[in-house]
């Protein structure tokens, strides 16, 4: 078969990303973030996963957002939720991007659980995480709901670095009526021994029933 388009992970031709490629990112598992009811990431962010999710991120390869959204369906209790939302990206972000690529993430979710998907939240003026330092990293930004959050929110984010951004994001549904805030992210820059639980545990596994 002939693809026009090269895998980020190993510049093979293929589709998006190759199946040796995503085969071979390391597991994620459960975060444990404030505010949120749980926190998982599909994969650690390392020098594997980095190249595929910058491309994606960074570099215009929104098909590859989109499958790493339907991957993101892997994750325990992500059928549990009433509605699928994104952490959204600064507006400079949005605009040398061309996209928000949590919209884009969000939404190729929504299509695998077939779940509704809605821009619940907006980011407050000059709030792009990329450039600050960690200390401003971590205090986060600040985002408001833009609309009222029924009981169950799955919050989706590319990548968590200190988990502020997904925290601060969460405190914004609470505050617009989320009981249960769920957090996903493409991936988490922890290493795998420091994740709450792997993907592939039996704690993980019990939690899926
Ligand atoms: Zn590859």
């Amino acid at each position: 078969m002939f693809f026009d388009r090269c895998c980020p992970g190993c510049g093979g031709r293929a589709r998006h990303v190759c199946r040796a490629c995503l085969a071979a990112l390391t597991p994620g598992g459960e975060l444990c973030l404030d505010q949120l009811t749980h926190t998982f990431a599909l994969y650690c962010y390392d020098d594997r996963s980095r190249q595929i999710i910058l491309a994606a991120k960074n570099g215009g390869r929104r098909d590859v957002l989109r499958v790493l959204g339907a991957q993101l369906g892997r994750l325990p209790l992500v059928d549990s939720a009433d509605i699928i939302t994104w952490v959204p990206a600064s507006v400079a972000g949005r605009r040398r991007r061309g996209y928000d690529q949590g919209r884009i993430l969000a939404r190729a979710l929504a299509r695998q659980l077939n779940v509704p998907v809605r821009p619940l939240l907006r980011r407050a003026a000059g709030q792009s995480q990329a450039g600050k330092n960690r200390l401003q990293r971590i205090q986060g930004p600040v985002f408001r709901a833009a609309t009222a959050a029924p009981k169950t929110v799955l919050l989706v984010d590319d990548v968590v670095a200190t988990g502020a951004s997904l925290s601060a994001a969460a405190v914004a549904l609470r505050g617009a009526g989320a009981d249960f805030v769920i957090g996903v992210a493409a991936a988490a820059s922890v290493r795998p021994a420091d994740l709450a639980t792997n993907l592939y545990s039996d704690d993980t596994q019990r939690l899926r029933r």
